[in-house]
C-alpha cells in the first residue's frame, strides 16, 4: 500500500518538503495541509509589495494548489486547519475553515511545519484598528487595504528587527511619513553594535524618526477621535500614526507539537534530532517551529529564516524517503538592504561569543567593494572574528553601500567548511576593476589575521583603548593633518606614516604605543617600522572609523 505522508503547513519548509518526496517517491499519498488561503507564497516579499516595489501581488503566489496539484501530484488543502494529532492512532484532526467540518487522516508519516507567528506583546491598546502584525498575504491585504482606505501618511513601526527595518524602508518609500521605535540601544541585534552605526545613520539621512531605547508602553485613540493613534512612549512622548506594524519577533507556531506531548523546549521550539526527526520516530518537523544547533556556539537557538527552512524541507524528504541525510545547524547567515545600504552577517557575532564563554578576537576592515581607482566603488566595513589560537573563522559582519553580500557569502562558505584564516587568504575569488580587487576583502580579512596570529603585528579592539591609555599607554595617530582636523582619538600624538622614520626620536621607546589610521592598513605600517627598531605597540583594529563608529554608538 502507498505510503502516506501528511505535512502541516504549505509554505517555505511543508512545500519544499512536500515537492521534494514527491521527486523522491511517485506512489506516496502526500497531502499538505494549510491553514490560510494561500501555499508556497513569498512571505519575503511581502514588504516591498507593500511598499510598491513588487508590483503585481499575483508574483508573490510562487506556487498555487492547483499547479502543485497538477504538477507533482499533491493533494494541497488550503484554508483546512490541523487541530490535533493522535500518535496513538497516527492520525491527525483537521478542521475545514469553510465548511468548520472536523474531519480525520491517518499518516504513516507526519512532517509538522507550522511556521513561528508574530508576537503580540499585551500592550494597552494593541487590539486597536490600524495596528498590525505581518506574516502572510492576508496580513498583507489587510495593510494595504487599510493605508489606502485611510490614506495614511504616518506610520509608526515597532521593532528594529529585519522585519521591522524593511517595513520602515517601504513604507517610506511608499511615501508615509516613518518612526521607528527600538526597545534598545541599536537595531538589528545579530550586529555588534560598532558594526551598526552606518545603519542607524542611514535612517536618520532618509528621515526615519529612529527611536532608540524606547518602549511602547500603550495605544491611545486621538482626540477628538479619528482613525489614528496617539503610540505613548515610555517617555511619555507620543506619536501620531496612521497605521502600526508590529516586528517585534516571533514565536514557534508549535502549540500542536506541544499539546501531543513532543518534546518541546522552554521558548515552545520543537526538539528535532539530526534527522530532523521529533521525539516520536514517525513525526518529523523543519522550519521556524524547530529547535536547530548553532554550529559556532554549539548551543541550541531558533532561526527563523528562508534557507534554512527550505533546505530542511529537502533534508527531511530525504530522510522519509529512506536516504538518511543530516541537518549540520544553521549558522544565521541574513541579509538587509536598508535604503542604500545592504547589511549582512554569518556565524556568531561577539554578544553570543561572550555569553558562550569562548575566546575570540576580530579584525574589522574597511576596503573598498572594488578596485578603488575604478568609478563607483564605496567602502566597506568588516568584521572577521576569529579563535586566537588556530584562527579558525567564527563569524562575520559587512555593511557598505556595495559588496557586503557576496563577502559574507564568502565566509559563511568558509565558516561551514571548518574555514581558517589560512582559507580566507587563498581563496582564489573572481576578479576585474568593476567588481572586486585583487586582494579581495576577504583575502584580507585572512591576512591581517594571520599577520595578528603570526605575531607580526599585536592587535586591539576599541573597546580596549581606554583601559590600555589609563595604564600608561599612549596613542599615536598615523594620518594626514587634514583627516585629524575632522576628528581623533583625544589626547593621540599625530605623526603622519611618511614623517615616522625621521621623526622617531619623538616616540618615548618605554611606552606602549597604540597607533591606529582611518582604516587600520597605515597603522599597520606603522606598527612594522616601529617594532622593528624596538618599540612595542598594537595596531587599533579598525582604527579611527570603527573606534568612532563605536563612539557614536554610546559603547
Ligand atoms: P512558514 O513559511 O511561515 O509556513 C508555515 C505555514 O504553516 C503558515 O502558512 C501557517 O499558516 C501554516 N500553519 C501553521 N499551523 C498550522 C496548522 N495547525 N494547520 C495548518 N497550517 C498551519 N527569511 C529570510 O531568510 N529572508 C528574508 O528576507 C525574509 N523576509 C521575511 C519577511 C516577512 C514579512 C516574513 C513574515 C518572514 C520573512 N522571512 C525571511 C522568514 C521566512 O519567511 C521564514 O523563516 C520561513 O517562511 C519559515 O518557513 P516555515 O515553513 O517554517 O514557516
Amino acid at each position: 500500500m502507498a505510503r502516506r505522508i501528511l505535512i502541516v503547513g504549505g509554505v517555505a519548509g511543508g512545500a519544499s518538503a512536500a515537492a521534494r518526496l514527491r521527486r523522491l517517491d511517485e506512489n506516496a499519498v502526500i497531502i499538505l495541509f494549510e491553514r490560510g488561503p494561500d501555499v508556497s507564497f513569498a512571505n519575503c516579499g511581502l514588504p516591498y509589495y507593500l511598499g510598491g516595489e513588487i508590483k503585481e501581488r499575483g508574483k508573490l503566489l510562487v506556487q498555487t494548489p492547483e499547479k502543485l496539484g497538477a504538477n507533482l501530484n499533491l493533494d494541497v488543502r488550503v484554508r483546512s486547519e490541523v487541530i490535533e494529532i493522535l500518535r496513538k492512532s497516527k492520525s491527525i484532526r483537521i478542521r475545514n475553515l469553510q465548511t468548520n467540518v472536523i474531519y480525520e487522516e491517518g499518516y504513516d508519516t507526519l512532517i509538522l511545519a507550522p511556521g513561528a507567528s508574530p508576537l503580540i506583546p499585551p500592550i494597552p491598546g494593541i487590539e486597536k484598528p490600524g495596528i498590525f502584525s505581518l506574516r502572510n498575504l492576508v496580513d498583507t491585504d489587510r495593510i494595504h487595504t487599510w493605508i489606502q482606505n485611510q490614506q495614511a501618511k504616518k506610520a509608526v513601526v515597532v521593532g528594529g528587527g529585519f522585519i521591522g527595518l524593511e517595513m520602515a524602508e517601504q513604507l517610506k518609500t511608499r511615501g508615509l511619513e516613518v518612526a521607528l521605535i527600538q526597545r534598545s540601544a541599536q537595531v538589528l541585534d545579530p550586529f555588534d553594535p560598532e558594526m551598526i552605526s552606518p545603519i542607524h545613520q542611514e535612517l536618520i539621512t532618509q528621515g526615519i524618526d529612529l527611536r532608540l531605547n524606547r518602549q511602547v508602553i500603550r495605544f491611545d485613540d486621538t482626540t477628538p477621535k479619528g482613525n489614528s493613534l496617539n503610540v505613548v512612549l515610555d517617555d511619555n512622548s507620543s506619536i501620531v500614526a496612521d497605521v502600526v506594524i508590529l516586528g517585534i519577533g516571533v514565536r514557534p507556531d508549535s502549540h500542536l507539537a506541544s499539546d501531543a506531548k513532543l518534546e518541546v523546549n522552554a521558548r515552545g521550539a520543537i526538539k528535532v534530532n539530526d534527522h530532523l526527526g521529533t521525539s516520536d520516530p514517525c513525526i518529523y518537523a523543519i522550519g521556524d517551529a524547530i529547535e536547530v544547533a548553532d554550529p559556532i556556539t554549539r548551543n541550541q537557538t531558533q532561526v527563523p529564516l528562508a534557507g534554512p527552512a527550505n533546505r530542511q524541507g529537502r533534508i527531511v524528504a530525504d530522510n522519509i524517503a529512506g536516504k538518511p541525510t543530516r541537518y549540520r545547524g544553521t549558522l544565521g547567515t541574513a541579509i538587509l538592504r536598508i535604503f542604500d545600504y545592504t547589511t549582512a552577517c554569518t556565524g556568531a557575532n561577539a554578544k553570543a561569543l561572550t555569553k558562550a564563554g569562548i575566546t575570540f578576537k576580530a579584525v574589522y576592515l574597511h576596503p573598498n567593494s572594488h578596485a578603488g581607482y575604478y568609478p563607483g566603488a564605496h567602502p566597506l566595513s568588516l568584521k572577521v572574528l576569529f579563535s586566537p589560537t588556530d584562527g579558525k573563522i567564527l563569524g562575520a559582519q559587512a555593511v557598505g553601500k556595495d559588496g557586503a553580500d557576496k563577502r559574507i557569502d564568502v565566509i559563511a562558505t568558509s565558516i561551514h567548511h571548518g574555514g581558517t584564516m589560512d582559507d580566507l587568504v587563498d581563496y582564489e575569488l573572481c576578479y576585474a576593476p568593476p567588481f572586486g580587487s585583487a586582494k579581495d576583502p576577504v583575502n584580507l580579512a585572512g591576512m591581517v589575521i594571520q599577520n595578528n596570529i603570526n605575531h607580526l603585528v599585536e592587535i586591539i579592539h576599541w573597546s580596549e583603548v581606554e583601559g590600555r591609555v589609563q595604564r600608561g599607554a599612549k596613542l599615536l595617530d598615523v594620518r594626514e593633518p587634514k583627516e585629524v582636523e575632522t576628528g581623533m582619538i583625544l589626547g593621540a600624538l599625530n605623526i603622519p606614516l611618511g614623517q615616522i622614520r625621521s621623526r622617531l626620536n619623538e616616540l618615548d621607546p618605554s611606552s606602549d604605543w597604540i597607533i591606529y589610521c582611518q582604516s587600520g592598513q597605515r597603522s599597520y605600517n606603522a606598527c612594522r617600522i616601529l617594532s622593528q627598531h624596538g618599540y612595542k605597540c598594537c595596531n587599533l583594529s579598525g582604527a579611527y572609523k570603527t573606534f568612532s563608529a563605536a563612539k557614536s554608538m554610546g559603547v
